[in-house]
């Protein structure tokens, strides 16, 4: 029997649903059940692929090559399962679909309508995940606030779903935010008590509540938000801000968020294996006083959200250090300002992230030209390997003015560019996206990371290295470590005579997971660590 659990949100955005989804995955794929985890986003893009960081974060790219909200890498670390475009669904695809369907004279003449053809579309949806993932339990998040207008559909289609599969195999949990005010010196459960409201005047009652609160609830809050919202006091669960994103999970079996998820389901609850979890906790926790400062050169500085994959792959890498992580922030363009030294000299390695247009380009190439020169340990991803690429081209092989078309077509020497058969292309949807396999240079360094020499790695760029210059600059003493098969395709570079200068044209982050970090990262942050102790 397929059961569904839905998460709402409610008072606040950037609650954490996502972290909860996934929490609450991880607690049941702990105790032997097949999960699966969607997400639904009310905008009407078609994707997020189309907007920019500021607005979005990062751009999370699935196996199978669909641009996601960045939630999606936060469930595939929490369950440890690649996700696939079904995952993912926003309110662009479901009118794209349904006006298709219109166009084509489907609907036999019938008006139209938000119920039920938005709504089916919606469900029909959520019903595909569970049936190809043959899950037990199908955790559906919701994007945006209880109140919304546009998150309507998705609450009237979560909603119809209670009928359409009974009411024992869906539960709804709510999650909420309860303000603590100095003045009076008390929390507040009156902004729950509303958007509760607001659920029921749809038609939706939360079976959970979870609360997230910067102290404990006393017991007072506990049975107020049970009497007003009218659900069990034991099932309003605490969540509170916690040091280490993994240690949700501990804390929230703790608290019987899934076990009390079985309970709506009445599936015999059992002992999950927590083990992993555990001892990662336990590692983070140990005492390290000592920091290993890689610095994170980009555009969008302090923006977290932004580079969120590339944070959590270098997080996880340290667990397994003597030393933990400090990100230090680098803006690419405070270095065109200021040059390298003063910025760069007291990091123990450099990363350059994956990026878009030319802001800030002239900042990381410099970067890398001081890697490269002072021997720091380097990592380039996408973006970041083509400026390694350009900056190789310019400084070592005597190529003035090498360029990537993307930030100057009329470059006298253009060592990254489209390939011929990609003119005219759109903006959404049309770059090399998902897994592709890359081969890998058995004499590399990238070899001795990597534990098989044919390895499947996620992509969503435009621009390639130009295989016209690859000659030159493999002559100048560019290792070229991992290509396509057909060896078509630069995928990776490195620099022999260096303590670690890998640039890779795909995304390793998004196959990073916390308890079993990317071999790129890892051996990055381990170069960086003896970078420290000399
Ligand atoms: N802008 C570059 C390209 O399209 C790199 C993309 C990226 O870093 N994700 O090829």
């Amino acid at each position: 029997m397929a059961r569904f659990v839905f998460i709402t949100g409610g008072v606040l955005s950037s609650l954490g649903k996502g972290i909860t989804a996934s929490t609450l995955g991880m607690l049941l794929k702990a105790r032997g059940l097949n999960v699966t985890i969607m997400k639904c986003d009310p905008y009407l893009n078609v994707d997020p692929g189309t907007m920019s960081p500021y607005q979005h974060g990062e751009v999370f790219v699935t196996e199978d090559g669909a641009e996601t909200d960045l939630d999606l890498g936060h469930y595939e670390r929490f369950i440890d399962t690649n996700l696939t475009r079904y995952n993912s669904v926003t309110t662009g695809q479901v009118y794209s679909t349904v006006i298709s369907k219109e166009r084509r004279g489907d609907y036999l003449g019938a008006t139209v309508q938000v119920i039920p053809h938005i709504t089916n579309c919606i469900k029909e949806n959520i019903v595909r995940v569970s049936a190809i993932n043959d899950a037990d339990v199908t955790i559906v998040e919701v994007g945006g606030t209880v109140g919304d207008i546009e998150s309507l559909p998705y609450l009237e289609a979560i909603r119809q779903m209670r009928g359409d599969v009974g009411r024992d195999n869906v539960c709804y949990v709510h999650v909420t935010y309860i303000p603590y005010s100095k003045t009076i010196g008390e929390m507040k459960s009156k902004p729950t008590q509303h958007s509760v409201k607001e659920m029921r005047a749809i038609g939706l009652a939360p079976d959970l509540i979870v609360c997230r609160t910067t102290r404990s609830l006393t017991r007072e809050i506990r049975n107020k938000i049970s009497l007003f919202c009218d659900i069990d006091a034991d099932s309003v669960i605490e969540a509170r801000d916690v040091d280490c994103l993994y240690e949700i999970p501990l804390e929230m079996e703790r608290l019987g968020l899934a076990t009390l998820v079985l309970k709506r389901f009445a599936i015999a609850d059992s002992q999950p294996d927590l083990e992993q979890i555990k001892q990662l906790v336990k590692n983070v926790k140990a005492n390290k006083p000592d920091k290993v400062r890689i610095g994170l050169v980009g555009k969008y500085i302090k923006i977290a959200d932004a580079y969120l994959s590339v944070i959590e792959a270098l997080t996880h890498a340290s667990f397994a250090c003597d030393a933990s992580l400090e990100l230090v922030w680098v803006s690419s363009e405070q270095i065109e300002r200021e040059g390298c030294e003063g910025l760069l000299d007291t990091l123990h390695g450099v990363l350059v992230p994956g990026g878009f247009g030319d802001r800030g380009i002239e900042g990381k190439i410099s970067a890398i030209k001081y890697c490269r020169e002072n021997n720091v340990p380097f990592l380039g991803i996408c973006l970041g390997m083509q400026c390694a690429v350009i900056e190789f081209a310019r400084h070592v092989a005597g190529l003035e003015g090498a360029n990537s078309s993307e930030i100057d077509d009329k470059c006298p020497h253009p060592v990254v560019s489209l390939l011929p058969d990609q003119s005219g292309v759109v903006k959404g949807g049309s770059m090399r996206l998902g897994a592709y396999p890359c081969r890998i240079n058995m004499e590399s360094r990238a070899a001795g990371l990597y534990a098989s020499p044919l390895i499947y790695e996620r992509h969503r760029h435009r621009y390639e290295v130009n295989n016209e210059y690859r000659a030159r600059l493999a002559r100048k003493g560019l290792v070229i470590s991992g290509t396509s098969p057909d060896e078509q395709l630069v995928e990776m570079v490195e620099i022999a005579d260096h303590p670690f200068f890998i640039g890779c044209q795909f995304h390793p982050e998004f196959k990073s997971r916390p308890i079993r970090p990317h071999p790129l990262f890892s051996g990055f942050f381990a170069a960086a660590n003896d970078f420290r102790k000399k």
